[in-house]
């Protein structure tokens, strides 16, 4: 856990922020700010900055298998996800996050 990082807390339970889904080593939660009707966030538990310093490939899977489970979970057949890496390419939170984002069921 990183003591001054957003998803850190939102993930050690300090806001009691709902998870929509959890695994062993990935939580999802709803993004605050959605920029479509569903708006989800899929974060790695421990605390890696962004992509480029991801370097678990069971964790790469289970990131990526999470995705499929959560959004089968929601009945969500079509979505886009997103992963921005780095100041410039407008990642704001470094906690690693994928975003999930779709249209109503
Ligand atoms: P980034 O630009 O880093 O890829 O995306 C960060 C995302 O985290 C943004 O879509 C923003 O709305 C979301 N976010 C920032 N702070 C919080 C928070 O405290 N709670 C939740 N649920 N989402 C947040
Ligand atoms: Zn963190």
């Amino acid at each position: 856990m990183s003591e001054d990082c957003i998803f850190c807390k939102i993930i050690n339970g300090e806001f009691n922020t709902e998870f929509v889904y959890e695994t062993e080593n990935t939580v999802v939660f709803k993004d605050i700010n959605p920029k479509a009707p569903i708006h989800l966030l899929v974060c790695p538990k421990a605390h890696i900055s962004s992509l480029n310093e991801l370097e678990d490939k069971a964790l790469m899977a289970e990131l990526l298998q999470t995705v499929k489970d959560v959004t089968k979970k929601i009945g969500l057949k079509s979505y886009q996800t997103h992963i921005n890496t780095g100041k410039e390419a407008g990642q704001v939170v470094f906690h690693l996050h994928i975003h999930i984002l779709g249209k109503e069921n």
